[in-house]
């Protein structure tokens, strides 16, 4: 396969982020090198990592080791939960770039709003300052209810570039994705794939058959059709070959609205109300 042209989404900043990336969740960081090459050699751009991921040394190490220039690549950071004050979310910043052995991310995100600690508007006041000085691509925000963005846009000027949420077939956080529709926020799908659960079951498999294509595929169409950045992890480099292979077919319609029907609050994380770390 030759590597595909992966669409972009222009965020509300102008910057270009491609529709499709590529996640290391889980990943420990002495496989995360080899898994970011492999993804890397068949096309990817886009790599999403995290602070509390442990694997920011890995991802570098494969940016430093690729031939592909910095500025064709798109990386994604997160800043974790214990960093919801000012200092520690410059310093986070700071950190993460250390280890991925880069001199500006992408993108960068605040991880959880963990409402206990009720951190998150003086961490966005940090990222804020990041973004005003061109320190960082664009900045957002992670696994945000409609609730904590209208608490940050009371708060400030500047929208999130990007929610990131979990977002799939089971669970389809339509409220949420209506939220960041209204407010110019570009919806990004953590666990696109739902790590596996929904690929064995109709209409996906019927779906994936009539295309000629997998359950894993068909499931990333479901979300790019609809305008949502997906960034699928997987460590198996015929899957990671896959997962990218989705750009020479398209769902019907009919068939969108068939996958819709998998919805049934089948949350695979934490709940953002609940989660403070
Ligand atoms: P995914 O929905 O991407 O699923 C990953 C799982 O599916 C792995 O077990 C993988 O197995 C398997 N898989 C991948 N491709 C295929 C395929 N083609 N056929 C069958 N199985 C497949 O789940 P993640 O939770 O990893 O989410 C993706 C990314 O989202 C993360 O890596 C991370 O970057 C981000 N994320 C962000 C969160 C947040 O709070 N912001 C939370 C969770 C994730 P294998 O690797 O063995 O091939």
């Amino acid at each position: 396969m030759t590597a595909p042209t992966i669409p972009t989404i222009t965020l509300n900043n102008g910057l270009e982020m491609p529709q499709l990336g590529f996640g290391v969740f889980q990943v420990p960081d002495a496989e995360t090198t080899a898994a970011v090459s492999a993804a890397l050699d068949v096309g990817y751009r886009s790599i999403d990592t995290a602070a509390i991921y442990g694997n920011e040394a890995g991802v570098g190490r494969a940016i430093a080791e690729s031939e592909v220039p910095r500025d064709e690549l798109f990386v994604t950071s997160k800043l974790w939960i214990d960093s919801l004050d000012y200092d520690s979310a410059m310093r986070g910043y700071e950190a993460s770039l250390e280890r991925l052995g880069l001199e500006k991310l992408d993108l960068f995100l605040i991880h959880w709003p963990a409402p206990a600690s009720d951190g998150y508007l003086e961490a966005w006041r940090a990222l804020s300052r990041l973004a005003s000085e061109g320190r960082v691509g664009a900045v957002g925000v992670s696994n945000f209810l409609p609730q904590h963005l209208e608490r940050l846009a009371d708060a400030s000027d500047l929208v999130p570039a990007v929610n990131q949420v979990e977002l799939h077939p089971a669970l389809q956080n339509r409220g949420t994705v209506e939220a960041n529709r209204r407010l110019g926020i570009a919806t990004e799908a953590w666990s696109p794939l739902a790590q596996g659960a929904v690929l064995g079951e109709e209409p996906v498999l019927e779906i994936a058959e009539r295309h000629g294509k997998t359950p894993a595929q068909v499931v990333l169409r479901w979300h790019l059709q609809q305008g949502r950045i997906v960034i699928p992890k997987s460590v198996t480099p015929a899957r990671i070959a896959a997962n990218l292979d989705v750009f020479d077919f398209a769902l019907a319609e009919s068939e969108l609205t068939a996958i819709d029907g998998l919805e049934r609050d089948g949350r695979t994380g934490p709940h953002p109300a609940e989660f403070n770390g």
